[in-house]
Parts: structure tokens; sequence; C-alpha cells
């Protein structure tokens, strides 16, 4: 299958009108096979083409490899980060160079709550005695809502990253979000996304460089040693593995 990226380009904007979750599903188990094996930008091209401006990006800004995918294939794009107002400033810094340096969209989301509000809610360093509240608090509401107007996201997740997300799909069907899931880059290799980065002169967060090959939240982010697990030191000494964007 090909499609031109003109033909991406014009028809971003023609879908405004909400799909049903049972024509979201349709175009899930039609398309989910076919496009397996397909390049990244093919990929990115059938969802702007397929979904319009109701098909966005997200980036957590650990490096700007699916923003810049998407931005050569779709100039313009949307391209969400989520703002937990716990980032590292390296984080913040990434995120600003990409809306400097690409053409894309940058949107940036926050909770409904600032960190102070939170503390007085809930008492202070809610991370520290229940992280799945805070995520759900922090990440995965303030997400459902700022993936409200779009129909299908994509995301950077990879097959390669943890045994947890082995069976990502390319295309597949997020029931709780009730949208169309984009993994543009399961099928990408730790040796692929370095390539890519290399070639392309891609973004990357420093702190990838300086032993935190996976960036999330300062308060649950830790370093690893070299040859530890990449997703070790994501909320290290506890059995959490996820925030539940994923899952
Ligand atoms: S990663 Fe940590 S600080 Fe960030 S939302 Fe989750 S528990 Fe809170």
């Amino acid at each position: 299958m090909s499609l031109s990226t003109a033909a991406a380009r014009a028809n971003r904007g023609a879908h405004t009108e909400n799909r049903t979750p049972e024509e979201l599903r349709e175009i899930v188990s039609h398309w989910g096979a076919e496009l397996e094996l397909a390049p990244a930008e093919v990929i990115i091209e059938w969802a702007a083409a397929t979904f319009g401006e109701r098909f966005c990006v997200t980036s957590s800004m650990g490096d700007s490899v699916l923003a810049h995918l998407a931005a050569k294939v779709v100039p313009g794009i949307d391209v969400v980060f989520l703002d937990t107002g716990y980032h590292f400033i390296e984080t913040i810094g990434t995120r600003d160079a990409v809306a400097a340096t690409l053409p894309v969209n940058l949107l940036s989301i926050t909770p409904k709550q600032t960190v102070a509000e939170q503390d007085a809610q809930y008492g202070k360093d809610l991370y520290a005695r229940d992280p799945d509240l805070c995520c759900a608090l922090r990440k995965v509401q303030p997400l459902a809502e700022g993936l409200s107007h779009y129909d299908a996201w994509a995301t950077g997740l990879r097959r390669a990253e943890t045994h947890n997300r082995v069976i990502a799909p390319v295309i597949g069907w997020d029931a709780k979000k009730q949208k169309v899931k984009v993994s543009p880059i399961a099928r990408w290799s730790d040796e692929q996304v370095e390539t890519y980065i290399a070639e392309n002169g891609v973004l990357v967060n420093p702190l990838v460089y300086d032993g935190y090959p996976s960036i999330g939240c300062a308060p649950c982010t830790r370093r690893v040693a070299p040859g530890e697990d990449p997703r070790s030191g994501r909320w290290a000494g506890t059995n959490k593995t996820e925030c539940g964007i994923h899952t």
C-alpha cells in the first residue's frame, strides 16, 4: 500500500465529524494486519489521510523520533505533550526545542490541579505514597481529556522497550479511550532508533546520555547502570511498571 504525502495533506481537515466507536473499530480490524509490516512513514500517512485533523501524535520528549517522522509526513501535525508538573527541566527544554525547530503544532496539556493544589488536597508527595493515584490524576485523566478532540493518536511505543509492550499492535483499539491507537515504530529495535537519530539529527533529551534511557517524572525516575533494563529506573523499588496510559 502506498499513500502520497500530498494526499495525506489534502485529506487533513476532511474528517471533522466524530466517527462512532464501532466505525473506528471497523477501521482497526480492516487495516491492522495490512499495515503491520508497513514503514513508519506510511503508517503515519495512512493515519493522517484516514483521520485528518482528528489524528495527533503524542510525545514524552525522551526523544523526538516520532515527532520528527510525523512532521516530515504531515507538516503542522498536532504533537501533544503531557506536562505533569513534575518533569525534569531537560524534558521541558526538549519540548521547547521541538516546538522551535520542527514544523509541528506543539500542544502542552496539564492536569486539573497544579502540584501545589494536589499537595493541599492529598498531602505532599502523593507519588511516594500512592503513585497509581498520582499517575491517574496527573497523566491518565488529563491525557484522556486532551485526546477527546481526536479519533486516533500515535505513540512512540516500541515492543523492544519492555516485555509488557511485546504485543503492542501497529494499529490497535484503545478500549479505555475508545480511540484508535497507532504505534508507527512498534517494530523498531533500539539500533533502528539510534540510526534514525544519527542520520536525521533528531533532538534527544540530554538525560538519555546521562544514564536515563527511559524518562518520566523526576521524582519517579532514577539513573540506571549500563546493561540494566532501561525501564528499571522508572518507579524503582516498587512493583509499578506503567503509568496507566498504555494499559
Ligand atoms: S510518574 Fe510519579 S510524579 Fe509522575 S504522575 Fe506518576 S506518580 Fe506522579
